[in-house]
């Protein structure tokens, strides 16, 4: 079949015949007798269409095409991006109705290593998505602009690595560093695939040993990605790696001009590089035989891709790992259940510094007024006259979460969403926050027209009002860090002087050279910062995340403020303050003791009990559509095939059931809890894709997350 008619007649992909192809690797192109035939996969996004399609090759092509390149190609009426997935010598289509490509876009050899292609296909099969789509995300930066045939301009570096100070030299090691680094070194030697979890204390030096590790890989000529949750807020771990490693390290991230991120591709693609350092898009960076993959802060949320394919680089970085033979080390001062079911541990039980775990207090509010507990008060009243630095967490933006009208009743709520909005007093806005309408603050109601309007509870802008007025005397600064700050300050006119960190790197270090003063924001707040100064951390409605309909809240809960304790008492003596009204809640109670054994052991009892992950695999489906019924049918019928294929997951699929309204759609959820992987993932992708290619659903999307987070 020509594009064109396999188009109209939308065969189902000789998927399994293109990866045998591309398992063959390279080099036949350009071999004698070079293969004449490009199996191309079109870059669309559509969910029924399933390439690749076959092309023929003219003769002035087929030594510079290989797996990997990008193509221009007719399809339809259309011209399409398209990568080569396979090749081959003949085709099951008539010669003459075979279309060539329009055109290369390779710069040099092709554009992907041979190896993200197949692990391409791995994603869309293993996340119930298309191959078009996991091509997708490991294109070069930019790639889809391409197809205009624009020339590249003249590639920048980014700033900070031009110059970024080289020294090379190492701390020596501690006898528990060394004792964790050893394992790791041997499987490098040897060549060796092996996972390991680096369950380490808040400032026991894991970076250290990621570093040792990523310089016995260079040593063996291999390459290295380090995975950090976000760069911006993690600034110190990427200098850490350009200091010890110079020019050998590419940083990419969404920071980063659209120039500057394709240079920092290119250097990698061609070798210059062999370092990579980036949150989770960087798992899918073009390097050649990868001796190590580091995930650090392994639990963090970030690491899951919440468009489509929803991969989690976590699994990707297990998959990549195991198919280049390197080794794969996840770092956490609070792992999470699966991680420590399935992957040995290394320990690292001690701060490098000697010092101990700040000692952590719970403060019941029950029955206290809102705000700070009156021990809070005191503890920063202190810290204040000390002239020290503390850290506040309240795990939630804006002033107030919502308002009301106090005569009739009426809430704000978005007219997209069925969820309140809230409240903004700067800005003088509110905000939806889910889907970023805005609205002016109402100074009256629109029902009743009262202008008595409520405002209930209190999120980062509204504390920093409240600590700033009782506690900042001109000379104890009170600093925000959260969504809404980072994002006016990347807009400032100021960013063009800032550095690729932009406002929040810039935040972050103006609280470090400060000599006193608090931080007080959102989760950003508790991630990897190493602060030698800061003597008291704060955690304001730590129950706040255990609400969360989700049966990884606790988990959360406990990573927050085992973290967040981790923050403080580096290099001074620290202390933690948790403000709660469930002071008894398991996660509150083991973070408060910093008892992450105890603490996985009970989440993972609690885990087999109810049998959710790792003791089964959960896939989510949201059918979503203007109007319920369509939502719902759809779901109904995804429920009903499945359990059709698969009698045995009949009682395993749980739904279909309302969500709450979402940019203006209506959603319906089905839930798959299922013992066995590979089945599950199968009759999931083939329900899914004949419900929306099945023409019964018109205006109905479908959204698989497959272990959601
Ligand atoms: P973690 O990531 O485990 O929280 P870090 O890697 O941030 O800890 O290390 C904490 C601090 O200890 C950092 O300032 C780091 O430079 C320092 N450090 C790490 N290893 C050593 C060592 N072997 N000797 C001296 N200082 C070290
Ligand atoms: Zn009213
Ligand atoms: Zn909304």
């Amino acid at each position: 079949m020509s594009a064109t008619a396999q188009l109209e007649e939308a065969q189902p992909a000789d998927a399994a015949a293109a990866s045998a192809l591309a398992r063959l690797g390279r080099g036949h192109a350009g071999a004698e007798g070079a293969l004449s035939i490009a199996k191309v996969q079109p870059m669309t996004t559509a969910r029924a269409l399933r390439g690749p399609f076959d092309y023929t090759l003219p003769e002035g092509l087929r030594d510079g095409v290989d797996i990997g390149s990008m193509l221009v190609v007719p399809f339809g009426r259309r011209e399409v991006l398209g990568v080569v997935v396979g090749l081959a010598d003949s085709s099951d289509v008539a010669e003459e109705k075979l279309l060539a490509p329009l055109r290369v876009l390779d710069e040099g050899p092709p554009a992907l290593p041979v190896d993200l292609v197949a692990l391409a296909e791995w994603i869309a099969a293993e996340y119930c998505s298309t191959i078009a789509r996991a091509l997708a995300l490991v294109l070069p930066p930019g790639a889809s602009r391409r197809l205009s045939g624009r020339k590249r301009r003249a590639v920048e570096r980014p700033r900070h690595l031009a110059v970024g100070t080289r020294s090379p030299s190492a701390p020596e090691l501690t006898d528990e560093q060394a004792a964790v680094l050893a394992p790791l070194i041997d499987a490098l030697d040897a060549g060796r695939c092996e996972q390991r979890l680096l369950h380490g204390v808040t400032g026991s030096g894991k970076t250290e040993v990621y570093l040792r590790a990523a310089a016995s890989a260079l040593e063996h000529d291999r390459g290295a990605i380090i995975l950090v949750p976000e760069i911006a807020l993690t600034p110190q771990i990427v200098g850490r790696f350009i200091e010890r490693f110079g020019e050998t390290v590419a940083v990419l991230h969404s920071r980063l001009t659209p120039g500057q991120r394709y240079a920092e591709w290119r250097r990698l693609r061609e070798g210059e590089a062999r370092v990579c350092v980036g949150p989770r898009s960087a798992v899918f960076a073009p390097i050649e035989d990868l001796g190590l993959i580091v995930v650090d802060e392994e639990h963090d949320a970030s690491y899951k891709h919440e468009g489509d394919p929803r991969y989690d680089a976590r699994d990707v970085a297990a998959e990549r790992a195991r198919r280049s033979g390197a080794v794969l080390l996840l770092g956490s001062a609070t792992p999470r259940a699966e991680t420590v079911h399935r992957v040995p541990a290394s320990r690292l039980a001690r701060r490098v510094d000697g010092r101990p775990l700040p000692a952590v207090r719970v403060l019941d509010m029950r029955g206290e007024q809102q705000g700070l507990h009156p021990l809070t008060a005191q503890a920063l009243a202190e810290v204040r006259s000390a002239r020290g630095k503390a850290i506040v967490l309240l795990n939630r933006r804006g002033w107030s979460n919502f308002l009301s009208c106090r005569s009739c009743g009426r809430v704000w709520s978005c007219p997209e969403c069925d969820v309140a909005l809230v409240l903004h007093r700067s800005g003088g806005y509110l905000a939806c926050h889910h889907c970023g309408h805005r609205e002016s603050a109402p100074a009256r109601c629109d029902e009743c027209s009262s202008t008595a309007v409520a405002r209930h509870g209190a999120g980062t802008e509204r504390l920093q009002h409240e600590i700033s007025s009782v506690f900042d005397d001109g000379s104890f600064p009170v600093f925000r860090l959260d969504a809404d700050v980072v994002a006016a300050a990347d807009s400032a006119p100021a960013r063009a002087n800032a550095d690729e960190e932009g406002g929040v790197g810039a935040l972050l270090r103006r609280f470090e050279a400060a000599d006193c003063g608090v931080l007080i924001g959102t989760q950003m707040v508790a991630k990897g910062h190493d602060f030698p100064d800061v003597s008291l951390g704060v955690v304001l409605d730590a129950d706040a995340t255990l609400r969360f309909p989700d049966f990884r809240a606790e988990e959360r809960t406990f990573a927050l403020i085992a973290q967040l304790a981790g923050r403080a008492g580096r290099g001074v003596h620290g202390r933690v303050l948790v403000q709660t009204i469930a002071p008894e809640a398991r996660a509150i109670v083991h973070a408060a003791r910093h008892d992450s054994d105890g603490f996985i052991a009970g989440e993972l009892d609690r885990r087999r009990a109810l049998r959710y992950p790792p003791f089964s695999h959960l896939i989510r489906i949201v059918c979503s559509a203007e109007e319920s019924p369509p939502a719902r049918d759809a779901a109904t019928e995804l429920r009903e095939r499945i359990c059709a294929s698969a009698p045995s997951l009949d009682s395993s699929v749980l739904g279909p059931a309302a969500l709450f309204r979402l940019r203006g759609r209506e959603r319906q959820v089905l839930v798959v809890k299922a013992p066995e992987r590979r089945e599950a993932l199968q009759v999931v992708g083939e329900a899914v894709q004949r419900a929306a290619a099945g023409g019964s659903h018109a205006g109905v999307s479908f959204s698989v997350d497959v272990d959601p987070q």
